[in-house]
């Protein structure tokens, strides 16, 4: 299989993005020569790796960061940019199947994830231009009210009081589109340029010391106190080994593999809407439907639509990306039907067989992390930050993570996409006869 560090990318290249063009790309760091001594490599450097290396620097630790393309060429610089509150399962499912305290524990991750990011952007990166509001919208009734009961189980176990109930008319009176029932509004999630606060989380990791290099794929690990990490030219001996190569990861750890698999996600930025705007959307809040094959929608800082969506299980990305998106921007908003679309993109996640993150500690002193499956923005930095603790000898808040069980994919790397595609295609198809 081909790997998709490769398949649809142009090596060392970030994709033509509308993040690429409203941010400013720093140098190519040097590709990793020789032979280097460090007390942990990192393996990826997006928000995952990122997070763990300045962590880790910050505690004095020497850090070298190994990517195989540059900073910024993953996912984290490529997506919504939407910093959900919680997982991929609400914390009332979680409750049920984990026990109260243990959701609990796992819900408070994910509340202090959300503040580091507002945190950071705050302090460090107000060009990331953090904005908060997400809508989650419902496509059918009974989904609305299984939205309603979750929200109010956050408010009843949790006191989390951000959410506003809307109903059908306060939603449309919003969102400028017959497709949905109502939904809620989450005033404790929110969105960002994820290109601009990654290039800071990598200025921030080399702040405290940590060492990056660009063109460096991992093609090896040779476990051993100290491990071997090896690329083409270069070799780096590390007490420990964090893998955060998420959907990008090439097939270097077959425990991570098994568990986490590569999906596609697709974005269109239309052309600067101005005055018409206000017609898609009313408010600056970034969307989420619960569709099946789920869109994801906002506006940019310069008044475009960035309009996501169209999960594929097909390693290629499809011919004419911006056609597409362009399809579904018009049925869902015929009041722009024709908006011009400046750029579009896809990129690749990690997500798991029950969606929830998995974190696993594959060899003594090797830990990864990955499959978000679609909540990663916030949820990645806090995975780097528990791996940095877990690294230095404090593993309690690692494990809450690390404890809950993530199954295999079935049908192994070869035919999980295949199966998958299956199942997408039914579910795609109960979405569009409504079922
Ligand atoms: C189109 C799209 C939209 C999304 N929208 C959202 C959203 O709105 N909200 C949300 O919460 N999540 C979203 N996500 C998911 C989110 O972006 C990810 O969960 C998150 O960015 C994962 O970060 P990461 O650092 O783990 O992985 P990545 O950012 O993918 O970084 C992995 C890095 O590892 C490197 N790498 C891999 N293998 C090797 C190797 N062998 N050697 C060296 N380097 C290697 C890669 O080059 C890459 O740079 C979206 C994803 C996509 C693709």
């Amino acid at each position: 299989m081909v790997s998709p560090l490769y398949r649809n990318e142009t090596p060392g290249q970030l994709p033509d993005s509308w993040y690429l063009a409203s941010a400013e790309l720093p140098p190519e760091r040097p590709a990793l020569k020789g032979h280097h001594r460090a007390d942990v490599c990192v393996v990826g450097a997006g928000f995952t790796g990122l997070s763990a290396a300045r962590h880790l620097a910050a505690k004095g630790l020497r850090v070298i960061v190994l990517d195989a393309h540059r900073v910024g060429f993953g996912a984290s610089a490529r997506n919504g940019g939407q910093v959900w509150s919680g997982y991929n399962t609400p914390q009332r499912q979680l409750a049920k199947k984990y026990g109260a305290e243990h959701a609990r524990r796992m819900w408070d991750l994910t509340q202090e994830a959300k503040a580091d990011v507002r945190a950071i952007c705050a302090a460090e990166v107000p060009e990331a231009h953090y904005r908060p509001g997400i809508a989650e919208a419902a496509v059918k009734p009974a989904e609305l009210d299984e939205m309603h009961r979750d929200a109010a189980f956050l408010q009843s176990a949790y006191g989390y009081d951000q959410m506003t109930l809307w109903d059908r008319a306060a939603m449309r009176a919003v969102i400028k589109t017959d497709d949905y029932h109502g939904g809620h509004l989450d005033m404790g999630a929110g969105h960002m340029h994820p290109l601009r606060y990654l290039l800071a989380q990598a200025r921030l990791a080399e702040a405290a010391g940590a060492v990056i290099h660009d063109r460096s794929e991992v093609h090896h690990i040779a476990h051993g106190d100290p491990a071997e990490v090896r690329t083409g030219r270069g070799r780096v001996q590390a007490n420990h080994v964090i893998l955060a190569g998420n959907g990008y990861l090439s097939n270097i750890d077959r425990k991570v593999t098994a568990k986490i698999m590569p999906v596609n996600s697709f974005i269109a930025a239309t052309e600067p809407l101005g005055d018409r705007a206000d017609a898609v959307l009313a408010r600056d809040i970034a969307v989420s439907d619960s569709k099946f094959v789920l869109n994801y929608y906002r506006l940019s800082e310069d008044r475009r639509l960035l309009f996501g969506g169209r999960p594929s299980y097909s390693i290629g990305f499809p011919k004419d990306i911006a056609a597409f998106m362009s399809a579904r921007i018009d049925a869902m908003f015929p009041q722009i039907a024709g908006v011009g679309i400046d750029h579009a993109w896809g990129g690749t996640l990690g997500i798991t067989a029950n969606r929830l993150p998995s974190l696993q500690k594959v060899a003594p002193n090797v830990v990864s992390a990955g499959g978000y499956s679609g909540v990663g923005v916030a949820l990645s930095g806090m995975a780097g930050k528990i791996m940095a603790e877990a690294v230095a000898g404090q593993a309690g808040r690692f494990d809450v993570l690390a404890s809950l069980k993530v199954p295999h994919f079935p049908g192994g790397t070869a035919l999980r996409a295949p199966l998958l595609r299956t199942a997408m295609t039914w579910y795609a198809l109960r979405d569009r006869l409504g079922l």
